[in-house]
């Protein structure tokens, strides 16, 4: 039995399997082999199966998604056949006497750093492309002999750090707690952890990792930061009766739903919930959040091949608001950039991703991208109670431009006969300095301002937020920081705008009494946190 501490950013507690999703552990092994033929027999024949399951996929995307978006599994069909491709991974082979496997990924990530070097940006993005292809290759060679990879029932997922683009293919009905060796309060990890209300613990170490196997049962406390590997059975009774104390508490707080949030004195606020996909929204309603505060709509374009169409994005948009039935929606506008990463925008590589060409910075310099989740937002806006919310912003032109598309928008709308509503309100998230100090300027063109706490953190505090060691800088209780929340809670009330705080802080309970008190009019928190901030609500006496 070991112990482990690192920090707990999502309550609870979950005993189960370890399931190591760490790419970085899940490397492939160089093998010596005597039987060159062998191997290559084998790759060829693996070459056959990534053949059929491409031409499958092709046909079905041809379906789906149309001709242009399913050109690119005959590229990766094409790559099958590269002759240069191919020539390395048989030299491999034969002159290193090694495993199929180790050729194929060796190759891949020639190629790739090739392509990465390219001054062509297509070419550049086709990297992803040849990784894709030689891990289709790697993985038919090893179906049916190992079963790496693949994720039993009931466990606990371990790794370096998840990437948003990791954290939206993972399947997460069989996840039970999450831990991570790095990772920082505000990164993704802690957030999905939120939002699907699991246990986590971020920030253990790279020892942790050592020490754990796929299989391993351990414990992971998410109040205590604990994580306990191969506990005794002593251990696994008691912290299965704190599990279920646990449990019960999550079981009397369901008692408030349906309640109002008002104070003992009669204020009242709003509570609204994140969300990162339309498959949140069960939970939403579950919890009894009174809206959405915040739609990271950046998430539609992690993990993908290319753009998500106009049609694809109206449909998901027209989902989320028809389920909320009337109450308000939130969508924020891709923020793509420093942590959230797709490879096909090509976007250059930058020296300090998090200050640079990132979230609306990318929509106005690229506006055919934005122009097509604007067109998607407008036509889903008759389906509901549509809010569209703009992230990064630090210039009064910024606002001005993204006005000007907006109008362009919905005048080819109207042109094209096609419907939407003139009632769709406009913010801006407040999550740089520059914007709360000018928000008494961009107050009166808007109609709310919603606190990204996660990146004001950030920007305020010179605290990358990826960076754990960061922790005991990274005060987000920071005099400054409350100054420029109370300054752009002041800014919109002076202009009739309304005011909400969408980052992680929002669900921060020992803020409540201050938020409420500086006039804050919504909460916006994973939606396993509503219930948990409205009895902290129904609990403050303010006068
Ligand atoms: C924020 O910065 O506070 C925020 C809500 O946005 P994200 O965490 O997606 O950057
Ligand atoms: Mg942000």
């Amino acid at each position: 039995m070991t112990n482990f501490y690192g920090k707990g950013v999502c309550g609870g507690i979950a005993l189960g399997k370890v399931y190591v999703a760490d790419r970085e552990r899940r490397h492939i092994r160089r093998i010596g082999i005597k039987d060159v033929k062998e191997q290559l027999g084998r790759f060829e024949t693996a070459k056959e199966k990534a053949r059929e399951q491409l031409s499958h996929i092709y046909e079905k995307a041809l379906i789906e998604v149309g001709e242009t978006n399913a050109e690119i599994f005959s590229i990766h069909m094409m790559m099958l056949e590269d002759e240069d491709y191919n020539e390395s991974v048989i030299n491999i082979i034969e002159t290193q006497k090694v495993n199929a496997e180790y050729a194929v990924d060796v190759t891949g990530e020639n190629f790739a750093r090739m392509f990465a070097n390219m001054d062509d940006a297509y070419m550049r993005a086709r990297q992803a492309d040849v990784r894709d292809v030689s891990q289709r290759i790697v993985s038919c060679m090893s179906e049916g002999e190992e079963k790496e990879g693949e994720m039993d029932d009931n466990v606990i997922v371990c790794a370096h750090d998840l990437s948003p683009s990791e954290t939206v293919v993972l399947d997460k009905s069989k996840v039970l707690g999450f831990v991570t060796s790095h990772g920082s309060s505000n990164s993704h990890t802690a957030i999905l952890a939120r939002n699907m209300a699991l246990p986590a613990v971020i920030g253990v170490g790279d020892k942790f990792l050592e020490s754990i196997d796929d299989g391993d049962f351990i414990i992971v406390d998410g109040y205590d930061g604990r994580i306990i590997v191969n506990p005794d059975g002593e251990t696994i009774e008691a912290y299965k009766k704190k599990r279920q104390k646990d449990l019960h508490k999550k079981e009397l707080l369901k008692n408030l739903k349906g309640k109002e949030n008002v104070t003992l004195d009669g204020r009242k606020i709003n509570i609204y919930a994140n969300i990162g996909s339309a498959e949140n929204i069960g939970d939403v309603l579950y919890n009894d959040a009174g809206g959405i505060g915040l739609f990271r709509s950046e998430f539609l374009y992690l993990e993908r091949e290319d753009f998500p169409s106009e049609q694809e994005q109206f449909e998901v948009y027209k989902t989320v608001l028809e389920s909320m039935a009337g109450k308000k929606v939130v969508i924020r506008t891709l923020d793509i950039g420093a942590d959230k990463q797709a490879e096909y925008f090509c976007l250059e590589k930058e020296e300090n991703p998090a200050l640079g060409l990132r979230a609306i910075r990318i929509c106005l310099t690229r506006p055919e991208i934005f122009k097509t989740q604007l067109r998607a937002l407008y036509r889903a806006s008759v389906y509901g109670n549509l809010a569209i919310m703009f992230p990064m912003i630090v210039n009064v032109w910024e606002i001005e431009k993204i006005f000007s598309l907006c109008e362009e928008v919905k005048k080819e709308l109207c042109e094209g006969g096609i419907r939407y509503s003139e009632n769709v309100e406009i913010g801006i998230m407040i999550e740089t300095p520059a914007s709360a100090i000018i928000s008494d300027i961009l107050a009166p063109r808007l109609d709310f301002f919603s606190i990204g706490t996660n990146d004001l953190t950030q920007y305020t505090l010179a605290c990358d937020r990826q960076n754990p060691s960061l922790e005991q800088f990274c005060d987000t209780h920071h005099t400054a920081l409350l100054r420029l929340i109370k300054y752009a809670c002041d800014s919109a009330h002076k202009n009739g705008a309304w005011v909400g705080i969408c980052g992680e802080l929002a669900s921060d309970t020992s803020l409540t009494e201050e938020f409420i008190k500086m006039g804050i009019d919504e909460l916006s928190v994973s939606p396993s946190q509503v219930l948990s901030v409205r009895e902290k609500v129904r609990s403050i006496r303010i006068e």
